[in-house]
């Protein structure tokens, strides 16, 4: 089938496949004709790259991606989409679907036996219910990855490519900014999609650094002690870190001091070399 962009085609052929919405997998497929190609661009597929879409649903971004990638490694977990699919992509040779759940799939795995071990770009309007789970499962699996682009909730879009040290930031922010510099590339309203979700959405794009901005010891403990650090968004960074990791607030007391911030600092106040210097304090056994 031909470029999917008109809406009333998108209806007719889902109603013809008789498929109803699972607001429980996040599905609001895209049926703004310029969307697509946007990403797909922006993404930086080439004749020469491999792709990983996350949700196809009914294919419409996957079109634009096969037209300009090497080939097109689609996951879908909603198998009621694969006869929807097989009709949409009936002229795209490049793309290889996928049946399973992108948070339990060994993606190493699936880059070197279907897409030849390569560097790879991942290219998604992400299922809302699994933002931060898929990103950092992307970002911390030592995956062959340059660049992340995906659709997210404005929102999310914001916390996510939040500079550590900002109000906005979290712990998705500081390993978002250790492994990779962050870009919002455009807006996109909540009219854009079938059904119209509650929030409008933003597609960013990660690239992934050749090298961490930062030296830590201790990878794991590093990204376990920011996420220490935000799980109680209300108290202070040594409150916080003290009660999720068991380490005793007068050691991280002393860390927040040997680092030059004040001890009742909070989370959002701390930047990346910061949380490096204290990870490296604190790292066991070092
Ligand atoms: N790419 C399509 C588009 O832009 O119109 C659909 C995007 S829709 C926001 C998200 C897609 O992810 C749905 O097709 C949904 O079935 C799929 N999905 C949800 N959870 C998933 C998971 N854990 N693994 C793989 N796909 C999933």
């Amino acid at each position: 089938m031909a470029k999917l962009s008109d809406p009333s085609k998108i209806k007719e052929v889902l109603t013809r496949h008789g498929f109803q919405f699972s607001k429980a997998l996040g599905q609001n497929f895209l049926i703004n004709g310029s969307v697509c190609p946007r990403m797909a661009e922006a993404c930086g597929a080439d004749p020469n790259m491999g792709v990983i879409e996350v949700g196809p649903g009914m294919g419409v971004l996957t079109w634009e991606l096969s037209q300009r990638a090497k080939k097109v490694v689609a996951i879908e977990l909603d198998k009621r989409l694969f006869p929807v699919l097989e009709e949409t992509l009936a002229d795209c040779s490049n793309v290889e679907l996928v049946e399973g759940d992108v948070l339990k799939l060994d993606l190493n795995r699936l880059i070197e036996e279907r897409l030849g071990g390569e560097q790879v770009c991942v290219c998604a309007n992400l299922p809302y219910y699994i933002t931060s789970p898929v990103i950092m499962g992307l970002l911390e699996g030592g995956l062959p990855i340059s660049s992340i682009t995906v659709m997210v909730q404005k929102e999310a879009a914001r916390r996510i490519c939040a500079r550590p040290g900002t109000r906005e930031c979290g712990a998705v922010s500081v390993s978002v900014h250790y492994h990779c510099e962050p870009h919002i590339l455009f807006e996109v309203s909540r009219g854009s999609f079938l059904p119209p979700p509650a929030v409008d959405s933003a597609v960013i794009r990660l690239d992934l650094r050749k090298e961490p901005p930062v030296q830590v010891l201790d990878e794991a403990f590093f990204f376990s002690l920011a996420k220490a650090a935000f799980a109680q968004r209300r108290k202070t960074a040594a409150n916080s870190i003290s009660a999720s990791l068991g380490i005793q607030k007068h050691r991280v007391e002393e860390a927040l001091e040997a680092v030059g911030v004040e001890k009742n600092i909070r989370a959002e106040r701390l930047a990346l070399e910061q949380f490096a210097e204290l990870a490296n304090f604190l790292c066991p056994g070092v």
